[in-house]
């Protein structure tokens, strides 16, 4: 089980929070570009663009940590010793939660 970095008291307050988190900008992408060649930048982007938003940053508590790997991982909050109201599983990249469900 992984932790979001900051304690959400709920679900839906950390969802709220990865969808209020910036947009993510494909790098290299200049707006004096053509639309083909901006289409071209956005190909080649190594972002999985069905993840509109960067998301919130996670890790993982206990001697495993602190790192999350990349892939689909367990969240629950709020923090311990608290007890746990919520619990998820959601994609994370490069330390960052990108959608929870
Ligand atoms: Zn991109």
């Amino acid at each position: 089980m992984a932790y979001t970095r900051t304690d959400f008291k709920s679900k839906k307050a950390a969802k709220e929070a990865i969808a209020a988190s910036p947009r993510h900008v494909c790098s290299g992408l200049n707006a004096l570009f053509s639309v083909e060649i901006q289409a071209l930048k956005i190909a080649e982007c190594p972002w999985d663009h069905k993840y509109p938003n960067t998301g919130i940053p996670v890790y993982q508590p206990g001697p495993f940590g602190p790192d999350v790997k990349d892939g689909s991982a367990a969240f629950e909050g709020p923090h311990y010793p608290k007890p746990h109201r919520w619990y998820g599983s959601g994609e994370v990249k490069d330390g960052m939660l990108l959608t929870l469900k």
